[in-house]
């Protein structure tokens, strides 16, 4: 539909440069273009009086130019244009800097649109922006911008997009009857209206249109993958093998665990695939929930496969499972990215004739040379961190396995739902018992040598530490950055003590190594930046300093301190921050006040906004232009209505008038990488 436009360099003032600024904000066609939506507005359509300007913040003022602009040679570099304007209550002071372009242009007598920043006593405009008064005013489009390219720039090549646009006279993808039903403008206008609104009210009914319809295709996408799975048939599950599983275990589940397991061995055994959530706090033992559900898809004949976001955590869950299942002679195979071709060779095999039972790994699991002999269950750890469409990839290579999921961060209901459809979810909350609660405090700088008498306690009782700043090298020249200080404290404080380093910039295997030996114990203290990888479990750590730990969110601080206080010993987090503004003050407060990741969670949603928890793209969706999961809720549901609808007559999306979205829905989802929608 959108290669009916004309190429980008076809269009007036855009060379080679242009093009590789366009490129670097990801604009590659018209039709990028076209999607890159204003981050804002500048609001020139209704001028106020000067003296009526809001405080501090821009705005348009309508005046006639009473002097003539004077120049002002202030220094080499520097000159001044001043002029005088007159809003009919009251003059103005106009000042323009090294603008004699602009200046050139105004003349005494006539009108003009001035929009800036007034200050007052006396009524003052600095470098406003001007325009001849004779055409209406209007509402301007600020565009998110790159190095060399001024929004003023990215507004004409927008005017040329939107005019090839009119020309090539394109179906609306949205069916009229919906945009009917759902009271919607159409495409064109919408387009637009969001690039160069004439009110308010038609800039909001062309955000209403473009949102629904990127969240209709969202909808789209993940229901498509949804029935795929509902009409699945099911690796069967008839032996229930729980007890026989809990009697490898070295502990006794948690009630939750326990229940956990029950629910999700039950929806093995139904008739769909099972598709289920784990969520549990840092800590919770999540791993012995899959372990358990993975011994019994074993032990009914199936394969199973866990896929960790990294390796570190990939080696330290095949170790785990390893030691857990092989006495009851279950084969585990791990499979790496940095895995030698010739092992990854055997493992391919292993898992092809069935030979290996059990496989762990990242993402080098989902490779195409990688085929199941039986794949019957499949679950991810650290959910968020894989994209939609890999989910699909590795579900793809067997039956229709059963899907377990494992996540640690609390996702509120709603997003869970858009994210897994409806799926099930099992919440374990209840930690291990003994498990003591981390005693967290807050101190400011000048307490530094005190948390590290207590570190250097800890050490000499055997136990272990962290030491968590938030830069590796300079930057910001008040903060203490990794390197540096491991440099110092390794040869000064803690010359006596055996001190590793960990930093993003180190490479995978420089770092898995520096992690391994932490984990055999081979290390007191590790110095890191926060690469200290989410899931990673070493229970003989016991301590936890964080430096300017008001840079880290709330979440995050969260996840950072649930590397300690997993074992039985009592444990520490101290958070040094001299940060004085009341926001950071309250944040370290929740963090000494409070062990529950949801309760955290909640509050930094309240603190934050829950722009924060939306960004990142954490969850794995694909990325949204314009739709606000957050604040955009209403719309969503009507679009999961409108969804749903659609599928339930044309599942494939075959039907003629439903060929636009379809194509919406492939343009979507192949930007997240490699769509394998059905
Ligand atoms: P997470 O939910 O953060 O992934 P893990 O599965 O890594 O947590 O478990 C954390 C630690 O708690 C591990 O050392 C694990 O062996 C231990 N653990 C898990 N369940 C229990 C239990 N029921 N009793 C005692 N220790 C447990
Ligand atoms: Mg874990």
């Amino acid at each position: 539909m959108w290669e009916h436009l004309p190429p980008l360099d076809s269009f007036k003032g855009i060379g080679t440069k242009r093009l590789e600024q366009f490129a670097r904000l990801g604009i590659r066609s018209a039709a990028d273009l076209l999607q890159h939506f204003p981050r804002g507005y500048e609001d020139w359509s209704a001028p106020v009086l000067a003296c009526d300007a809001p405080l501090g913040e821009p705005c348009c003022v309508r005046a006639t130019l009473i002097t003539s602009p004077t120049t002002h040679r202030i220094r080499k570099g520097l000159t001044l244009y001043k002029c005088v304007a007159f809003d009919g209550l009251s003059r103005i002071q106009i000042t323009l800097f090294n603008n004699p372009y602009l200046a050139e242009k105004l003349r005494r007598d006539e009108d003009y649109y001035f929009y800036g920043v007034v200050t007052t006593a006396p009524l003052a405009m600095a470098s406003p922006q001007i325009e001849p008064a004779d055409r209406p005013p209007r509402i301007r489009p600020l565009y998110p911008l790159t190095e060399g390219l001024s929004s003023r720039m990215v507004e004409g090549a927008v005017r040329q997009a939107l005019e090839a646009l009119r020309k090539a006279a394109l179906p609306d993808p949205l069916p009229l009857e919906i945009r009917q039903k759902n009271d919607l403008c159409d495409r064109l206008t919408a387009l637009e209206q969001i690039h160069f609104p004439t009110d308010h009210l038609s800039l909001a009914a062309a955000r209403k249109r473009l949102v629904f319809e990127e969240l209709l295709t969202l909808q789209l996408g993940m229901l498509q993958m949804r029935l795929h799975q509902h009409t699945a048939v099911p690796p069967t599950i008839t032996r229930d093998t729980t007890a026989e599983f809990l009697q490898l275990l070295p502990f006794s589940p948690t009630n939750a665990q326990a229940r956990a397991l029950r629910e999700a061995v039950a929806d093995m055994r139904g008739d769909k695939p099972m598709n289920r959530l784990l969520q549990g706090d840092v800590g919770s033992g999540k791993t012995a929930v899959a372990a358990g559900l993975a011994f019994v898809a074993i032990r009914n004949g199936w394969q199973a496969a866990l896929m960790a976001p990294t390796e570190i955590l990939a080696e330290q869950h095949a170790r785990s499972l390893e030691k857990l299942l092989a006495p009851a002679g279950i084969t585990v195979g791990l499979l790496l990215g940095s895995t030698p071709a010739a092992q990854k060779r055997q493992i391919y095999a292993g898992l092809a004739d069935g030979s290996i039972q059990l496989a762990v790994g990242t993402h080098a699991l989902l490779s195409a040379q990688v085929q199941f002999n039986r794949l019957g269950l499949v679950i991810t750890d650290e959910q968020h961190r894989f994209g939609v469409t890999q989910r699909a990839t590795l579900s793809a290579k067997g039956v229709t396995p059963h899907r377990l999921v494992m996540s640690a961060t609390p996702i509120p209901r709603t997003l869970a739902l858009i994210l897994y459809g409806d799926l099930d979810i099992s919440v374990l909350d209840e930690l291990p018992p003994g498990r003591q609660p981390v005693a967290t405090y807050a101190v400011g700088s000048d307490k530094r040598e005190r948390a590290y008498n207590y570190i250097q306690k800890h050490l000499d009782e055997g136990k272990q530490g962290y030491l968590v700043c938030p830069l590796v090298e300079e930057g910001e020249s008040d903060l203490t950055p990794a390197t540096q200080l491991f440099e110092r404290l390794s040869t000064g404080r803690f010359a006596a003590y055996r001190l590793g380093l960990l930093h993003g910039r180190m490479k995978g295997a420089q770092k898995d190594a520096v992690m391994a030996a932490f984990a055999r114990g081979e290390l007191d203290l590790l110095v890191s930046t926060t690469v200290i990888e989410v899931g990673v479990d070493i229970p003989n750590a016991a301590i936890m300093v964080i430096e300017n730990a008001e840079r880290f969110g709330l979440a995050q601080l969260h996840q950072l301190r649930g590397r300690v206080g997993r074992g039985k010993a009592a444990s520490t987090c101290i958070l040094i921050s001299d940060a004085q503004n009341e926001e950071a003050k309250r944040r370290l407060r929740v963090m000494c006040d409070t062990n529950d990741g949801f309760r955290i969670a909640d509050e930094d949603l309240k603190l934050r906004g829950p722009g924060d928890f939306f960004g990142h793209r954490q969850h794995g969706l694909p990325q949204l232009h314009i739709a606000d999961l957050s604040a955009d809720m209403g719309l969503l549901s009507q679009a999961q209505h409108t969804a749903h609808a659609i599928l339930a007559t044309d599942p494939a999306l075959d039907a003629p008038a439903h060929r636009g979205l379809a194509e919406l829905v492939a343009h979507l989802y192949d930007r997240v990488g490699g769509s394998e929608l059905n």
